[in-house]
């Protein structure tokens, strides 16, 4: 059987019906970006460096990487490496992850990884930083929704409070390599888990002499770039247009090696009832879906945990609110609105190459 058809089938395991429509179309669509942007860099390689673009299947989602190498395919190990990570430390289905053995203690202390350890250090401090937007102690809450999940439904109302009650950051109590939750919540890092992969797959790279560069995109919302294309040329990554999930490009953003970009967008996973769209980022203050006005924050930052995290931080707090946490992480950022308006931070203005006209770029970010 051939890799495509492996692919499919291990997909087709795990998922079914619309989920896997869903990921089949963002394959397609994050395949046409990458190749878009490997071959405006093409024409004027070396003979001996030729890039080669694979998907693959990990952390949920479709990975997609175009790699400039002189060495050989390198997507069996960074499958395996994703993989993995969201077996051993990240997974709340798994029962082999740790996050799901420190969800199943209930109050008792689990010694963890150093890895983990390290993740989850980073986690709380951007939670203290973001006055508990981003908040890793969510699980309950996320579960109570089930927003892509088979069974999305408005929770009841009892019961969300009742979950919100136990949920808050300062319950998580890390002390070196031992974690515990001191309340009834669970941790989801579902909001940090595709940028972890990404600083996984850039430190293994660096390890390796023979590749010159590379793109990587999990599930088309994070996205890391290493070292540089053989031309020297910039490396764009393309945005989606939340109003055109389907196939349409915002924007075209350049990013240098050693870069990360997340987005988060209320397109990504929702469901419509009575016209709302109960989308799946939470304001950790209420426990509903956040609405603001957003439809979409791009972060570039030169962590990919942080820019994961950030993106879906900046999306709870409002774009005037999340300023001054970018600037605290020297991290830029694009934000969409739902009357078209985008707006730029100072260091994204030169980066952001519009490709919609039916947006409009507004002033400043604050
Ligand atoms: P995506 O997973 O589509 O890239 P995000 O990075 O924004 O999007 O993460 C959203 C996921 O994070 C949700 O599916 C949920 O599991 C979790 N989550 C939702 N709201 C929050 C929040 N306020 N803080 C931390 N995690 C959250
Ligand atoms: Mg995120």
């Amino acid at each position: 059987m051939n890799k495509e058809a492996i692919i499919k089938r291990k997909t087709a395991e795990k998922y079914s019906g619309r989920k896997l429509r869903n990921i089949y179309r963002n394959a397609a669509v994050f395949c046409a970006a990458l190749l878009a942007a490997v071959l405006a860099g093409t024409a004027a390689l070396g003979a001996e460096i030729e890039p080669y673009t694979a998907t693959d299947f990990a952390m949920d989602t479709v990975v997609s990487e175009t790699l400039y190498t002189s060495g050989s395919d390198l997507t069996p190990e960074i499958g395996r490496l994703l993989r993995e990570t969201e077996e051993k430390y990240l997974s709340w289905t798994d029962e082999s992850s740790e996050v799901f053995q420190i969800n199943q203690a209930e109050r008792q202390t689990v010694q963890i990884s150093e890895e983990l350890a390290g993740y989850l250090e980073k986690a709380l401090k951007l939670a203290e930083d973001s006055g508990g937007a981003f908040d890793p102690t969510m699980g309950k809450v996320i579960r109570l929704w089930d927003i892509g999940g088979e069974n999305p439904h408005v929770p009841d109302e009892e019961e969300l409070k009742r979950c919100l009650e136990e949920t808050g950051y300062e319950n998580l109590d890390l002390d070196g390599e031992t974690a515990a939750i001191k309340s009834g919540a669970d941790l989801d890092l579902g909001a940090v888990g595709k940028g972890i992969g990404c600083d996984l797959v850039m430190d293994y790279l660096k390890e390796q002499e023979q590749v010159f560069g590379m793109i990587l995109n999990l599930g088309g919302s994070s996205v890391a770039v290493y070292g540089e294309k053989p031309d020297q040329s910039p490396w764009r990554v393309a945005v989606r247009d939340p109003e055109d999930g389907d196939s349409g490009y915002l924007a075209a953003v350049t990013l240098k090696g050693g870069e990360f970009l997340s987005t988060s967008g209320n397109y990504e996973k929702y469901f419509m009832e009575d016209g709302k769209r109960y989308h799946h980022i939470i304001d950790p203050k209420t426990g509903y879906p956040v609405w603001n006005g957003l439809t979409s924050v791009t972060v570039i930052c030169d962590s990919g945990l942080l820019a994961d995290g950030l993106s879906t931080a900046c999306f709870v707090l409002g774009r005037e609110d999340a300023v001054p946490l970018l600037e605290m992480y020297h991290a830029e950022a694009a934000f969409v609105d739902e009357d078209y308006n985008i707006y730029l931070t100072p260091g994204m203005k030169d980066r952001f190459e519009l490709m919609k006209n039916t947006y409009t770029i507004k002033e400043a970010a604050g």
